[in-house]
């Protein structure tokens, strides 16, 4: 059997069953791969839900496993006393769901026709299926500059990342000089939190004014540690195996020089991976899909749930995530048992199902 050994680590990992045991339709079909698509996962298959995961096939742009994939140590996830590396504590949620029974898919949802009941959910490859629930988890993606060595560096732990909050306190980036690019909220936020590690964190600003709120703008300015470089922009990441610096560009003159820097955050925004929806789910003005409720993973299309990053621009969170997944599922589950469809005896707090459900049932 596979799972985990008694030291924590990963002992086989248990094969995955796939296509070979579809259902039409599909009580739960989850989009995604990274920490809020697995937990949601564990969750329904140990509910009986019997969920199948589509994690996306590996591209240029896009690892299954979410964000955690490009990340090396991660230390405030809580249950790992030493950290873990993003990819191994992907294998390992990974595992666990498949341990309970939870289907893998090693594709891409392309499309949803979420107008009709069962959803419709079209694959990239193999043929349109059936589904009574879907959680939509398919994260958000930090916007990159797109400049030579910097995602390179960034997979391999080489001192590039996009969340300070994440890798801002490992050792690697301690007593140096950070720079961070971008002038809205995020960067200011990672900013300010680098301080607590750096010697020095330079702002690099493509223009002479913040895009952020006034509030944080000044407690950014006022901050003795940090030395805004206005009408910037870095156009290379220096450093084979590490970062060693930037070469950056004067967007006013285009006079270039290079500054050594010791860590690079980027922070020019995420986008949401919401493509595939076609619009059919209500979003927020950033393109984050609403979840009306406080507290509650229900979309705009009753029997479809978000979780993790695609519905969450606040937390951004690998734990957040998680619980999200958690809450989905949980949600999934009351929605199908108050349509007498799940196995689960938990009905209390479903919500009325709507007129959508109503003429499905009829049919
Ligand atoms: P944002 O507000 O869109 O700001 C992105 C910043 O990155 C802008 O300053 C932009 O420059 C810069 N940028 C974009 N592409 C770039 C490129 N290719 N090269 C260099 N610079 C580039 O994104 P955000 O800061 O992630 O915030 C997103 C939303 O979340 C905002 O509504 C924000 O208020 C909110 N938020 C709030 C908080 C908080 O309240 N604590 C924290 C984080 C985020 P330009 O200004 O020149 O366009």
């Amino acid at each position: 059997m596979g799972g985990l050994a008694p030291d924590g680590r990963i002992r086989e990992q248990p094969e995955p069953v796939t296509s070979v045991d579809t259902r039409s339709p599909e009580t739960l079909v989850i989009i995604g791969s990274g920490p809020s698509a697995w937990t949601a996962a564990i969750y329904a298959a140990r509910a009986n839900l019997r969920p199948v995961v589509y994690e996306g096939e590996p591209s240029r742009e896009m690892i299954p496993g979410g964000q955690l994939m490009y990340t090396t140590e991660v230390e405030n996830y809580p249950g790992f006393i030493d950290g873990v590396t993003g990819p191994e504590l992907m294998e390992k949620l990974r595992a666990q769901a498949i341990r309970f029974g939870t289907r893998v898919e090693q594709e891409n949802i392309a499309s949803v026709e979420f107008g009709q009941h069962p959803f419709r959910l079209k694959p990239s490859y193999s043929d349109d299926i059936e589904a009574l629930t879907v959680i939509v988890a398919t994260g958000a993606r930090a916007n990159w500059l797109g400049v030579p060595n910097e995602e390179r560096l960034a997979q391999m732990g080489g001192g590039v990342s996009a969340c300070a909050v994440c890798d801002g306190a490992l050792p690697a980036f301690r007593d140096k000089v950070l720079a961070v690019v971008g002038g809205g909220d995020s960067a200011m936020e990672e900013a300010l939190y680098l301080t607590k590690f750096a010697n020095e964190v330079r702002l690099i600003h493509r223009r002479d004014e913040l895009r952020a709120s006034r509030i944080m703008a000044d407690r950014v300015l006022k901050h003795p540690k940090i030395t805004p470089v206005w009408n910037t922009r870095v156009v290379e990441v220096l450093g084979y195996d590490a970062i060693t610096g930037i070469r950056v560009e004067n967007t006013v003159s285009g006079e270039k020089s290079d500054m050594p820097v010791g860590g690079l955050f980027i922070a020019i925004g995420h986008t949401p991976n919401t493509a595939f929806l076609n619009g059919q789910l209500e979003v927020t003005p950033h393109g984050y899909i609403k979840t009306p409720k406080a507290w509650r993973t229900a979309t705009s299309m009753p029997g479809v749930f978000a979780a993790g990053d695609v519905m969450d621009d606040y937390y951004r969170q690998a734990i957040t995530a998680a619980g999200t997944g958690c809450m989905a599922a949980l949600e999934a589950e009351r929605w199908l048992a108050h349509l007498g469809l799940g196995e689960s005896p938990v009905l209390e707090t479903a919500e009325a199902p709507v007129t959508l459900t109503q003429e499905w049932k009829a049919s």
